[in-house]
């Protein structure tokens, strides 16, 4: 319960665990936001809530809390190097309860580890530069020549509409400029600390439909089966691979999620068939420039049968692939994990998306955190010694940033 904290609350495993206990499942805020307002706000943050709405989507709640310097300026500009920390409080659903073998918001500590939903991913890696944050306040006080936010959002897990991207627009309009910026995602691989994220690859989902002639199976000269032209249409599509991988990014992927035909009868071909594939695209393309080519492999594929069918395409795009080459920001952060926790850091560019291809057209900005080994699955854990590590190289990333 959010009132029953203590404002003090910073500890990383403490914080993580009253934040675990808030079921913050997207939309909900369920008091996520809350626990870490009073406790920023007890460090001297200046707190602002940022919700936002927009017709057709779920109101949700953000968090924006910066403290030092102050702020923007009435010219426009800002007081000093701003450094951010962009995470999200909301968490995806538990799936099958009965699987977890430990209350998913619980926050149970066992064997060494914090077990929950959003114990990685991401809530833990909040916990951790709060504390960090705290820290660092308290050797240097609030005049320490820049200044700290944090940007929470509630909405990285849905749909992201009513999150960072219209948070750092609303701080952009004000004036409020961020210099560089660490996304707390858990990044690391098999052991804390192995990998950042540095780029992503980009996503597009695409609805398929095909139209043939809906007929008697008996009578196959009078249809045009949608379901056989799909086939050769899916085939178009993944016999030849994407592409080869570039420099930073791995092959493009596709890959069919779903088809669905929805036809009972046993005598009849159907007249339109729908499927539905994502692509997992790297720099070598744009969402726009891989439609056209997907689109130029189907259209081959289609002529190549003949007959009347056709099919259309609805392409969603749910981030361009990016790339911040490697410089002083990713130095910085492996520099602190080599020292915090003698871990050599890999740059790598693999994986889902995260809020960072928003920042990116903001400000530097990487991902690190936690052991993401077992975010999104049952039994969500991080381990209890991984959460005090992240909080020291956070604070390192701070100190060395902020650098007399
Ligand atoms: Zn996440």
């Amino acid at each position: 319960m959010p009132d029953a904290l203590a404002p003090s609350v910073t500890d990383v495993v403490e914080l993580t665990r009253e934040l675990v206990r808030c079921e913050s499942v997207t939309p909900r805020e369920a008091g996520a936001l809350q626990i870490l307002e009073k406790v920023l706000a007890s460090l001297g943050f200046r707190c602002e809530r940022m919700d936002f709405t927009q017709a057709g989507t779920d109101d949700v709640a953000n968090l924006y809390a910066r403290i030092g310097g102050d702020g923007p300026n009435s010219d426009g500009t800002n007081s000093g190097k701003h450094f951010c920390f962009a995470g999200h409080s909301d968490v995806v659903p538990v799936g099958d309860l009965s699987s977890w073998t430990i209350g998913p918001f619980a926050a149970e500590l066992s064997g060494g580890y914090l077990f929950g939903r959003g114990a990685a991913d991401m809530k833990g890696a909040i916990a951790a530069f709060t504390e960090a944050a705290q820290r660092f306040l308290a050797r240097r006080g609030c005049d320490f020549g820049g200044s700290i936010s944090l940007l929470i959002t509630g909405d990285e897990e849905g749909p992201a509409v009513n999150g960072t991207v219209k948070m750092l627009k609303k701080l952009a309009e004000r004036g409020e400029t961020i210099d560089a910026c660490i996304v707390g995602e858990p990044t690391s691989s098999k052991r804390f600390g192995d990998m950042m994220k540095i780029g992503r690859r980009g996503s597009m989902t695409v609805d398929m439909v095909v139209r043939g002639i809906q007929g008697h199976v008996g009578y196959p000269e009078r249809l045009d089966n949608p379901i056989h032209r799909l086939s050769a249409l899916i085939d178009a599509l993944i016999r030849e691979p994407i592409d080869s991988g570039s420099k930073h990014f791995q092959p493009s992927s596709l890959q069919f999620t779903t088809v669905d035909v929805g036809n009972k009868a046993t005598n009849i071909a159907p007249g339109i068939v729908k499927a539905r594939f994502n692509t997992r695209f790297n720099d070598k393309w744009t969402s726009k420039t891989l439609l056209a080519h997907l689109t130029e492999r189907l259209e081959r594929a289609n002529a190549a049968l003949g007959g009347n069918g056709v099919f259309e395409l609805k392409a969603e795009v749910s981030g361009e692939s990016f790339y911040t080459p490697p410089g002083p920001l990713s130095e910085l952060v492996a520099g602190a994990v080599r020292d915090v926790a003698g871990v050599e850091t890999e740059l790598s560019t693999t994986g889902g998306t995260s809020d960072a291809r928003f920042i990116r057209s903001y400000c530097p900005v990487l991902e690190f955190g936690l052991v993401g080994e077992t975010m999104h699955k049952v039994d969500e854990k991080s381990a209890i010694a991984d959460l005090k590590t992240l909080a020291r190289v956070y604070e390192t990333v701070l100190d060395r940033y902020f650098a007399a």
